[in-house]
C-alpha cells in the first residue's frame, strides 16, 4: 500500500523502517526537506499551499500522523477522500488535555482532579477547588514537560498564569506518585486488540531518559487494570492504530495522566524487545492486516534516549545485547537524537548493560 504520514520526524522514520519489509511505500508531509524521515520516502513540503494537501490526499491508500499536534483541519479535509487512522475523533480528544480528562471521567478512569483555566481569576477559583501543590499546563501543544508550571503557594499564581502566555490552561492536582508507567496498545479495524506490558519511565527535565520493560513488580491485577482502561479508551474512540497512555502509580493504584494517539517514545524498546514492534503493529492496524504478537523476545528490555549530543555511541555498538538507533538529526540541547535498546534475560545482565551505558543518562 501507499502510506502517507503527516509529519516527518523520528516516529515517521521508524514507521517507515517497519513498513518497507511488509511491502508498503511511504510518503511524508513535512515542513522542510531536512527531517529524520526525508531519506525514507518521498517528502512533500507543506508551506501552507493547498495544492500540496490535495496532492497528498489523492495519491495514497491510507494516511496516518505522528503527532497529536497535527493540524486537525488537514486531517478532516483528507478524511473526506482517503482513510485517516487514527481518525479525527482520536486526534480531537487527545490534542486537548481538558477533552482527554472529560473522557477519562466519562469512562470512570482515575485521573488527577482538574479545572480548566482561561484567566487569572479562574486560576484563583481553580486553586481554591483543587488545593496546592498543583500543576498548571497549557491545554494544547504541550510535550516533554513544556508549557507547565508547578504551583506551590498562592504567591506564585501571577507568575504561573503569565507563563501560560494567555493560552487556555488546565490546573491539575499534584499526584504523589511512586513511579511513572506507560502502556502501549494497538487496535485493528476488526476490533482486535494487542497490549504490550506496562513499562517504567524515568524523566529528567521533563524529557524521557529511560524505559525499563516490563516495569518491575507489576501484579497481573495491575496490568489487567491498565489494559481495562486502555480498552475502554480504544473502543470509545473507535481508535485504529497504536494508542499510548501515561500513568502514575500510587501504592497499588493507577492514575492516568495523559494519552497519545500514536507510537510512543516509551515503546521504542519493542523494536528488538517484542516479537512485533509498536511501529509494525501500527502499520498492520492502519493497513487492515492482522496485528502481531506483542510478547517479549527476551525477559527484560530497556531503552535509553540519546539527548542533546550523540556521546560515546561506540559503547552501544560494542555491547553485544544493545542496538543503536539514530534519527539523522543534528545535535542541539534537549533534542532527541536517537535511542539505544538493550535486551537481556536476567535483571543482573540488564543492570550491567545499563551501567556500561551510564554516560547516556543524566
Ligand atoms: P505531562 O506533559 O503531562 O506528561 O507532564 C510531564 C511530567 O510532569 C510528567 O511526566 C510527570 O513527571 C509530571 N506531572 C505531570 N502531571 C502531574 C501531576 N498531576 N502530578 C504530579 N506530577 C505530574
Amino acid at each position: 500500500m501507499k502510506i502517507g504520514v503527516l509529519g516527518s520526524g523520528q516516529l515517521g522514520r521508524m514507521l517507515a523502517l517497519s513498513a518497507y519489509p511488509l511491502g508498503h511505500q511511504m510518503f511524508f508531509l513535512a515542513s522542510s526537506e531536512e527531517k529524520p524521515s526525508s531519506l525514507l520516502g518521498n517528502t512533500f513540503i507543506h508551506n501552507g499551499n493547498q495544492e500540496i494537501i490535495e496532492d497528498f490526499t489523492n495519491n495514497f491508500d491510507v494516511i496516518t500522523y505522528e503527532s497529536e499536534n497535527t493540524d486537525i483541519s488537514i486531517v478532516k479535509e483528507i478524511s473526506q477522500k482517503t482513510m485517516v487512522y487514527p481518525s479525527a475523533k482520536s486526534l480531537y480528544i487527545t490534542q486537548h488535555r481538558g477533552r482527554e480528562k472529560s473522557l477519562f471521567d466519562k469512562l470512570n478512569i482515575p485521573c488527577a482532579p482538574y479545572h480548566m483555566v482561561n484567566n487569572l481569576s479562574e486560576l484563583k477559583i481553580a486553586v481554591e477547588k483543587i488545593g496546592l501543590p498543583a500543576i498548571l499546563k497549557t491545554a494544547t501543544d504541550g510535550y516533554d514537560g513544556k508549557g507547565q508550571f508547578v504551583i506551590q503557594s498562592n504567591s506564585q499564581l501571577d507568575q504561573a498564569w503569565k507563563s501560560m502566555s494567555g493560552a487556555e490552561s488546565i490546573l491539575e492536582g499534584f499526584v504523589n506518585f511512586s513511579r511513572e508507567l506507560s502502556l502501549v496498545a494497538v487496535r485493528g479495524l476488526d476490533n482486535s486488540h494487542e497490549y504490550y506490558p506496562l513499562v517504567e519511565n524515568s524523566h529528567h527535565n521533563g524529557i524521557l531518559r529511560l524505559t525499563v520493560a516490563p516495569a518491575k513488580n507489576i501484579s497481573p491485577k495491575l496490568q489487567q487494570q491498565a489494559e481495562f482502561y486502555m480498552r475502554s479508551l480504544l473502543d470509545e474512540m473507535n481508535h485504529v492504530g497504536v494508542l499510548t497512555i501515561e500513568l502514575f502509580q500510587t501504592e497499588n493504584k493507577l492514575v492516568v495522566n495523559e494519552m497519545a494517539p500514536r507510537v510512543h517514545n516509551s515503546g521504542h524498546w519493542t523494536i528488538e524487545g517484542a516479537r512485533t514492534s509498536q511501529f509494525e503493529n501500527h502499520i498492520r492496524a492502519i493497513t487492515e492486516t492482522p496485528l502481531g504478537d506483542t510478547t517479549f523476545t527476551h525477559k527484560y528490555s530497556a531503552m535509553i534516549n540519546i539527548i542533546g549530543e550523540h556521546g560515546p555511541i561506540e559503547k552501544a555498538l560494542t555491547l553485544k545485547n544493545a542496538h543503536l538507533h539514530l534519527y539523522n538529526k543534528t545535535e542541539r540541547k534537549g533534542r532527541k537524537l536517537g535511542h539505544i535498546t538493550i535486551t537481556d534475560n536476567t535483571l543482573d545482565d540488564l543492570n550491567n548493560s545499563l551501567e556500561t551505558l551510564s554516560d547516556f543518562m543524566p
